[in-house]
């Protein structure tokens, strides 16, 4: 089968499409011909090396995608041969085929493509796991999406919408704008507009805002401290650097700083997650949003692609 493989640590150009062996079926896993790959931040950090989780030289990265279930191993009773899934938390999506855990793998609604599919994943799994399994979100709070307009931002949103929190968002394009407002945020700033942390204090009645889903920590955790509402809680998903803060401003608001990861997600939680996004997905109130479907030959040029400003909604690697 054709697969992008990584031999070494290094930039985008360390992903090379290459013949590999197909990987053979296992007891209580399903075989899937991939037709969709999610590209994540995470698969260029794994690719750099910089990760805190390393993975052994040569792998097929990539962890979410969407497909069609080619074979099943014994033991297996959800999933059948022909039958339309995606998967999440599974490394060697970027690859004709892959084997997943069942526990992995879930049915694809008619409704969605396969790029689509390959959209669900860690995005949503990971708003949902850092909004109600890490902040307790209650309906009627209210929440700002700091970096609203890629792949976690839109589930955040989404689900935020059905729960019933009020939304404010950044994102940093006219067309993320758009994109966020039509998904029912209630006001959108730019992160990159000088002065736009006033503006949400000011939109607040400086109030502050009760939750922040921070996507880039190393930029904005102090600006977050001046956001959140007293007793409000700072939600730390994503992060690229390091950053000063004045550790004051977290005592005088008795604020929470809470970190996500979600591949520290339990079994129970990751039941909850999934559960929620199936919910979501058949009454559409998730619609997961494609910015650009790339084949999976140019892998290197969605990772440039990935780290740049300019989101509004996933890449996609298509087989
Ligand atoms: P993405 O699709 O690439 O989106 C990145 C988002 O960050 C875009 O909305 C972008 O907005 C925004 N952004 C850029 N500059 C910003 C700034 N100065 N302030 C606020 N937002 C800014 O990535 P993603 O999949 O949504 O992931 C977001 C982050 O979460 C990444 O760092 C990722 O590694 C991390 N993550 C963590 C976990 C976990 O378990 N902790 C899981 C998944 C992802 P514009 O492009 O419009 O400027």
């Amino acid at each position: 089968m054709k697969a992008i493989v990584v031999s070494r640590f290094g930039g985008p150009e360390v992903l090379e499409y290459k013949e590999i062996a197909k990987p053979e079926v296992q007891k209580d896993s399903v075989l899937i011909a991939v037709k969709a790959a999610g590209v994540n931040p995470v698969d260029t950090y794994i690719r750099a090396g910089s990760f805190g989780y390393q993975k052994s030289l040569p792998f097929v990265p990539g962890i979410d995608g969407a497909g069609i279930v080619e074979e099943v191993g014994e033991g297996v009773s959800k999933f059948s041969k022909g039958q339309r899934v995606f998967f999440q938390g599974v490394m060697g999506s970027y690859a004709e085929y892959i084997v997943c855990p069942e526990s992995h793998v879930f049915a694809l609604p008619p409704s969605l493509s396969f790029s689509q599919g390959a959209a669900i994943g860690s995005p949503y799994a990971t708003a949902y796991h850092g909004l109600f399994q890490c902040a307790k979100a209650k309906a009627g709070q209210s929440v700002l999406v700091h970096g609203a307009s890629g792949g976690v931002g839109i589930a955040a949103v989404q689900f935020a919408k059905s729960y019933g929190l009020s939304i404010l968002a950044t994102v940093g394009t006219q067309q993320g704008r758009e994109l966020v407002l039509g998904m029912g945020a209630e006001k959108v700033f730019n992160h990159y507009e000088e002065g736009y942390v006033e503006q949400i204090l000011d939109y607040t009645k400086n109030q502050g805002v009760e939750i922040i889903l921070e996507m880039l920590a190393n930029k904005n955790l102090e600006k977050d401290l001046s956001l959140v509402a007293d007793r409000g809680k700072i939600v730390v998903i994503g992060s690229r650097g390091r950053i000063e803060i004045d550790p004051r401003n977290i005592l005088r608001k008795e604020a929470r700083l809470i970190g996500v990861n979600l591949f520290l997600a339990t079994p129970t939680q990751r039941k909850s997650i999934f559960s929620a996004i199936e919910a979501g997905l058949m009454n559409n109130t998730l619609r997961p949003v494609i910015r650009a479907e790339i084949p999976l030959e140019k892998a290197s040029l969605a990772h440039e692609m990935i780290l740049k400003p300019g989101a509004a909604g996933k890449i996609i690697l298509v087989t």
